[in-house]
């Protein structure tokens, strides 16, 4: 039996519908009618709960990868390695001695100066490792509307399941 939800969901600050179709142990999302990602697992484990975060993840990547090399230029850095995870209480981490930041893929779901700003919040702990006086001035200094994304970002901004 072909399962179909529908769902209002939140993407760039923006809210559309996507539609998620079950049938067996296979599961697609699509959004604006496109198909953006599949599974094929046991259901019974709520894995169909699984395809959002992967599609969060692509866009934000996506949306990422546009902006980085100008802020790596701006800020003479090199690439860091970037990973994006489904973070419960965090939008980013760094771990400078490694190279590494990870960004919260449900950036994707707040207007894009909100993941540019956290981008830039964990580039900035290359230079300070901690948030001190002169991290937040080297971020008033590149990225002065920095507070306006941030203040936006404690709102929480779910998907609804829409009565089918
Ligand atoms: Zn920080």
């Amino acid at each position: 039996m072909r399962q179909i939800k529908n769902y209002q969901i939140h993407l760039w600050g923006r809210i559309y519908g996507a539609t998620m179709e079950i049938q067996g142990e296979e599961g697609a999302l699509f959004f604006e009618k496109t198909l953006q990602t599949k599974y094929k697992t046991s259901l019974d484990k709520g894995n169909a709960s699984l395809l959002f975060p992967k599609f969060y993840r692509a866009m934000l990547s996506e949306e990422i990868d546009k902006k980085i090399s100008f802020w790596l230029k701006k800020l003479d850095l090199p690439h860091p390695a970037i990973g994006y995870a489904t973070m419960k209480s965090r939008w980013g981490s760094c771990r400078p001695i490694r190279g590494r930041i990870t960004l919260n893929s449900d950036l994707a779901r707040y207007p894009r100066g909100c993941s540019e700003y956290v981008l830039v919040h964990e580039l900035l702990h290359f230079f300070h490792l901690h948030h001190n006086h002169q991290f937040y001035k080297l971020f008033d200094l590149n990225f002065p509307s920095w507070p306006k994304y941030k203040a936006l970002l404690r709102y929480p901004r779910k998907n609804t399941l829409l009565d089918s």
